[in-house]
């Protein structure tokens, strides 16, 4: 039987034959790849200023700390997302404050910002989930009303668009102060592993360009093509959180492929959305009309209390439909035990709900229309036979 996966990148020769030039040219690690594939992720999303990264996890980190995110800090956040957004929290020797998602959604709730901030809040790091954008405008406003950054984890979100002042605009322009993304695998730009920072302030873009190299005053290739001696020095502590040139250079190839990989993941998310009308039980997620999301991920809700996660998802595996839950909660793993570890504000019931309620659907450029049916129809066939044990209700 032929497996549907839940994600594959897009990668062929082009990527092969970039790569291979870079191997070539002798100038493996940060350098002129990283250089140019900076300044066309910059006019892609139409930001000043972009830094390459070796992953997401270190642009949060940096973006985080650029902002003031220091020991004792406070940083607004969601539990419901891939755990390195909080960790990136806690890297700083801050702790992440949990506030819930929107009801029904995969964003963090707008309305319930404001109880979660403190003297001690540095910055509100809201997350694009799935691909899908979060409401910037609202949240912008809250963090100007308080005088505290905002600090995007668009890590899903690459060719994701936001309506801003009656403007279409790319994720990443930046509307917050920093907007940090990811290139793995699993997001739809890839590079292997690698990250960008994005921003519209000199003096950040500075810092994060001193800080991924050691913070060394000088870089190799300043100092590579000088006529004289240079010296570096050290100014402060810095990271190794370098790009390679051979990731940059497959990820301008990505970069040329993304409008087009969007384009495919919408027509295949509309072929989604009108087969799950025949599918009982199961919601498709909503697009604001302010949104326009790359479709990360595509991620259903099972909203017949009689449908079991596990059981449907079982289904599907044993009959060729890979698939993942919905987006895990930090505050629920073992790293987050110790109560130490972070604060939550209010109730996180609407977080707690996607992560058990919710399933990630195979989405994927190379999908075909009948890939797409045949999803449909074993999750229809799966949902049919997986009702979980109830009590039969009394006839009337
Ligand atoms: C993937 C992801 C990250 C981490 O990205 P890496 O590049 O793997 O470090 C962070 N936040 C979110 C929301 C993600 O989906």
């Amino acid at each position: 039987m032929a497996m549907i996966p839940v994600a594959k990148p897009m990668l062929d020769e082009r990527e092969v034959e970039a790569v291979r030039r870079v191997v070539l040219s002798g100038w493996v690690t940060q350098g002129p790849e990283v250089a140019a594939f900076e300044s066309e992720f910059a006019a892609f999303v139409g930001a000043e200023h972009a830094c390459a990264v070796s992953n997401c996890t270190t642009a949060l980190h940096l973006a985080l700390k650029a902002v003031g995110v220091g020991p004792g800090d406070e940083v607004v956040t969601v539990s419901h997302s891939f755990i390195a957004t909080a960790n990136a929290v806690r890297y700083c020797g801050a702790v992440p404050v949990f506030v819930d998602i929107e009801e029904g959604g995969f964003n963090i709730d707008p309305a319930r910002i404001e109880a979660a901030i403190t003297p001690r809040t540095m910055a509100i790091l809201c997350v694009h989930q799935l691909g899908m954008p979060c409401d910037l405008e609202t949240i912008v406003a809250i963090g100007k009303k308080h005088s505290i950054p905002v600090v995007e984890d668009a890590a899903c979100a690459s060719g994701s668009e936001i309506l801003w002042q009656g403007n279409w605009e790319k994720i990443g322009k930046p509307h917050g102060d920093v907007a940090c993304f990811s290139f793995h695998p699993r997001k739809l730009l890839t590079t292997g592993d690698g990250g960008m920072l994005t921003t519209a302030n000199a003096e950040y873009d500075a810092k994060f360009r001193l800080w991924r190299q050691h913070g060394m005053s000088v870089t190799d290739a300043v100092r590579h093509g000088s006529k004289q001696v240079i010296f570096e020095r050290y100014p402060e502590l810095g990271y190794n959180y370098r790009m390679t040139d051979m990731q940059a250079a497959i990820g301008r190839i990505q970069l040329e492929r993304l409008p087009e990989l969007i384009a495919a993941r919408r027509r295949l998310a509309e072929l989604y959305r009108r087969g799950l009308e025949t599918v009982p039980g199961v919601e498709p997620p909503s697009e604001p009309s302010w949104a326009r999301t790359n479709w990360q991920s595509y991620c259903v809700r099972l909203i017949d209390d009689g449908l079991d996660q596990l059981e449907v998802m079982q289904r599907l595996l044993d009959r060729g439909v890979s698939t993942r839950r919905g987006i895990m909660n930090s505050h629920r793993e073992p790293a987050y035990a110790d109560a130490s570890t972070h604060h939550v504000s209010g109730s996180l019931a609407n977080s707690e709900a996607a992560q058990e309620r919710c399933i990630i659907l195979p989405l994927f450029a190379q999908m075909t229309e009948a890939d797409v049916a045949t999803v449909i129809d074993e999750l229809r066939e799966a949902c049919r036979l997986s009702p979980r044990q109830r009590p039969v209700a009394a006839a009337e």
